[in-house]
């Protein structure tokens, strides 16, 4: 078992894992704590070579391995995990400057998603279809089955969740026979390395699982075009997702972008429990989730308690100091974004929005912060403000509140508060989005179950283990004369 122990003042030199063997170079680049700007490791910037012997390495590999064997090394790795949810948890808010509660959050997420795969390992997903079934029919039957793909998998993540994003492709991969390469962000690619060593030690064949890192300037085109590379599995923001879409050509896609998730109250609503929601929807992560709540919707006649309620609950978080346990909110993910926030916060306040909390900011600290009176059309809401911002639009009826809801650009998710089965009807059927969560944060599922986007926020296919399961293997059919 190598550990990885990050401990300030030291540099952790990370290297590449090139089917399973470490490559290192001199060039490199920095990950910094965001916390301190202190520098705890490097990672090299892989070579057009190393990323060219990665995707032969693994497209000369056969992975035979039975369900059996899937399930036991998912279920060995996720053991792994949860003996050493401490050390990963450090790992992530180093890299990340989330909060030691997101990132033991995120590492229980991770062994869920291993327990998914595992389980779903086991379960033969063929069919059968009789033939007799028409007056031109015949005493046969069509068989199906899902074979692991021909080429090798691109997977490219984001930094928001650095383990749950990774593990979300690498476990459904390895559940049905896969070789992949990943690329992690470059601003939190060591939960990546620390993921894939414990997959080996759980007895994963390394051919299957690659991890480099480096400038995409310089490697990014390679991993959408090489041509052992079969599909593209990328989360991340909408602009390089559809340079993607046109880069990666006849390939498979399947691409999670952007959000910008409403929170919807309707004046039956439960103004404490949706404010509840509403909260912790925004400022989880740092308010770093793609699902994240980004806009609050609230009906007039309840918004003067639904906005008390919420400055209450956003006062009563901690944030700050990544590493103290009781802090809720760690920073954003560098000064730069938190500046942003600043900005775009700054922007809506000069046209007219009101501050009730926050826009506090100091380095990549940026303290969790409620607008009101917020114009539908300022930039704070009509694009993503991947931060923790609560800003409150204010509707007058169920119309209004679907067609400011439909008026950007994405389509993730959605949570609406009410009981009343009329709204709900009309939600589930007019948001334009591909998910509605009554009376839970548009950030709910399980890791199991259909998750992504429409519009702007993908192309439609679906994450979790199930569906990433499916979009990576090929149907294939037989027929046979019973
Ligand atoms: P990003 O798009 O900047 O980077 C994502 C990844 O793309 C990184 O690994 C980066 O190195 C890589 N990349 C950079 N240039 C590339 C290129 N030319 N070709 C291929 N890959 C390239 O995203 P980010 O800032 O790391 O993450 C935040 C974004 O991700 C937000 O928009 C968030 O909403 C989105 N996100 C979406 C989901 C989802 O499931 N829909 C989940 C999490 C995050």
């Amino acid at each position: 078992m190598t550990a990885m122990n990050l401990k300030p003042g030291a540099v952790h030199r990370e290297a590449l894992r090139i089917a399973g063997e470490r490559v290192r170079h001199d060039r490199v680049i920095e990950v910094a704590y965001p916390y301190t700007g202190e520098v705890i490791a490097t990672v090299p910037k892989a070579t057009l070579a190393d990323v060219r012997q990665a995707y032969s390495a693994a497209r000369a590999y056969k992975p035979r391995l039975t369900r059996y064997e899937r399930y036991k090394i998912l279920m060995r790795a996720g053991e792994i995990i949860a003996s050493r949810l401490d050390e990963i948890s450090r790992v992530i808010t180093l890299e990340s400057g989330l909060s030691r509660k997101d990132s033991l959050y995120e590492v229980g997420r991770a062994s869920d998603v291993l327990l998914f795969a595992a389980n779903q390992a086991l379960v033969d997903d063929g069919q059968v279809f009789s033939c007799d079934l028409t007056h031109h029919g015949k005493s046969r039957k069509v068989y199906t089955l899902r074979e692991p793909l021909q080429g090798v998998i691109t997977a490219i993540t984001p930094f928001n969740h650095p383990l749950n994003q990774v593990i979300h492709k690498v476990a459904p991969a390895v559940a049905t026979n896969n070789r992949m390469v990943l690329k992690p962000s470059e601003k939190t690619p060591l939960s990546a390395f620390v993921l894939a060593d414990i997959l080996y030690e759980a007895g994963l064949p390394p051919p299957m699982l690659s991890v480099i890192t480096g400038d995409p300037k310089e490697i990014a085109d390679e991993m959408l075009t090489n041509p052992d590379v079969d599909m593209i599995t990328f989360t991340g923001g909408v602009s390089i997702g559809k340079y993607i879409a046109g880069k990666a050509v006849y390939k498979r896609q399947v691409l999670e972008l952007g959000g910008n998730d409403p929170i919807i109250v309707m004046d039956d609503a439960d103004i404490e429990e949706a404010a509840t929601l509403a909260a912790s929807g925004s400022y989880k992560n740092s308010g770093q989730r793609c699902t994240a709540i980004k806009r609050m919707l609230v009906h007039e006649s309840v918004a003067d308690r639904f906005v008390e309620l919420l400055v209450q609950k956003t006062k009563s978080l901690r944030h700050g100091d990544p590493m103290d346990p009781a802090v809720d909110v760690g920073t954003v993910i560098d000064e730069e974004a938190a500046r942003h926030f600043e900005s775009v916060v700054n922007e809506a306040l000069a046209a007219g929005a009101r501050l009730l909390h926050g826009n506090v900011r100091q380095g990549a600290c940026y303290s969790p912060t409620v607008l009101d009176r917020v114009d539908p059309e300022m930039t704070v809401v009509k694009h993503e403000t991947f931060g923790p911002v609560s800003p409150v639009i204010r509707f007058r009826d169920i119309d209004e509140a679907i067609r400011i809801s439909n008026g950007t650009a994405y389509g993730l998710s959605s949570s609406v508060c009410t009981n009343r089965l009329d709204y709900i009807t009309r939600f589930i059927g007019e948001l334009n989005v591909g998910s509605v969560n009554v009376r839970e944060v548009p950030g709910y599922r399980l890791e199991l179950t259909p998750f992504g986007g429409i519009k702007d926020s993908g192309l439609g296919y679906k994450e979790g283990v199930l569906e990433a399961m499916k979009s990576f293997t090929n149907t294939k059919t037989y027929s046979l004369p019973w």
